[in-house]
């Protein structure tokens, strides 16, 4: 079993449309699909939005836009890294903070120690779907981006935060195969990530700031659009069987399931679970590679970004992230998994388990 099972429309339902797009020859600069998506995404979102070719490029023109150059962005290192890498594009600096071990979402007390005077922004992040709390992170009038790459799909709020970015990567429940959205009701903003998504020219092809190519492909749009006509029953399948596959995963001695915070309906881009070395008998290493031998590929995911050669710093310290990311495996969940699947990973890792003691 793979960690993903890339999810699209069957190629008939969109074959003659991708026809006739190829023969047109119209096929990327803001053609008809990616206007219609756009549309489509803005009904969804009940906010104006902007769809660009990934999520990591929506990021960029967000950060670029909301002008971060030389200054600070409090990031989670709980987190992938895609989001202190675009910081850094955006020409800004990352700074860590820690997460709270009950959501894996940023700390909202210990993102206050981090304000200084080259604070731009916070760029808060929904790990695997779960809703990051913003009321607790805003502080002092710093905007609050949100890098929502994986909860498409999440409930209860749709938007949230100054701006937010969502991604549609093939990994992710929603796919356009390539592709992300930033959505924000803040028109200056979203007009100047437009300008950067197209190489920072205005409406006479004049450049007054150096952006980059980040339009989406028509065939990208066509396949978000396919996918929205079907994506309310895909959330409901996913979410419900997500539900299930944990109280499968509960009572596993060592095993210690994530569930989402009250009130929310998490998409779970993948259903993490923490591993007690001590109490399972034995590491977290141990068990991913022992369910590949089984067939069952899971994830160790998300590991610490303060810690990859890249932004590592001796002098920074986040006991819960690195605690958090020593134990975690983010164990499969797809669009239509079923119970048989779900039941055959639990009981694998019980059987795992329960091998340790012999
Ligand atoms: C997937 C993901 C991204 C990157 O999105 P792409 O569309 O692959 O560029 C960024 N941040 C987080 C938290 C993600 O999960």
């Amino acid at each position: 079993m793979k960690i993903v099972r890339p999810d699209h429309p069957p190629f008939s339902s969109f074959a003659r449309e991708l026809r006739d797009m190829i023969r047109s020859g119209n096929v990327t600069n803001n053609g008809k699909y990616v206007q219609e998506f756009e549309k489509a995404l803005e009904w969804h979102f009940d906010a104006p939005v902007a769809v660009f070719n990934n999520g990591q490029s929506a990021l960029m023109a967000m950060l670029d836009a909301a002008d971060v150059r030389g200054r600070e962005v409090i990031v989670p290192s709980f987190t992938f890294c895609a989001t202190p890498h675009a910081v850094m594009w955006a020409g800004g600096m990352p700074v860590f903070a820690d997460i709270e071990s009950e959501t894996l979402c940023m700390n909202g007390v210990a993102i206050r120690s981090l304000f200084t005077k080259k604070t731009a922004a916070i760029l808060a992040v929904d790990p695997y779907g779960i809703q990051c709390d913003v009321s607790a992170l805003e502080t002092n009038g710093v905007s609050v981006f949100i890098d929502s790459a994986p909860s498409f799909g999440s409930s209860p709020n749709k938007t949230r935060g100054d701006a937010q970015v969502f991604s549609f990567h093939a990994t992710k429940p929603f796919s356009t195969m390539e592709g992300g959205v930033l959505v924000t009701k803040d028109l200056d903003l979203l007009e100047r990530a437009k300008q950067i998504r197209n190489f920072g020219q205005d409406a006479n092809g004049e450049c007054n700031m150096a952006g980059f190519n980040g339009k989406m492909m028509e065939v990208s749009a066509l396949i978000g659009l396919h996918q929205l006509r079907t994506w309310n029953d895909r959330v409901l399948h996913r979410k419900s069987h997500a539900a299930d596959f944990a109280v499968m995963l509960m009572g596993i001695p060592g095993v210690t399931v994530v569930t989402a915070p009250s009130r929310q309906a998490p998409i779970w881009l993948y259903r993490p679970i923490l591993i007690d070395e001590e109490e399972f008998g034995m590491s977290r290493d141990m068990v991913v590679e022992e369910l590949a031998k089984r067939g069952i590929y899971a994830r160790v995911y998300y590991r610490p970004c303060h810690m990859m050669p890249c932004y590592r710093n001796e002098n920074i310290r986040l006991p819960v992230t690195e605690r958090i990311s020593s134990r975690v495996i983010a164990l499969p969940v797809y669009n239509d998994f079923s119970q048989s699947e779900m039941k055959h990973i639990a009981d694998t890792i019980c059987m795992i388990q329960c091998e340790t003691k012999k």
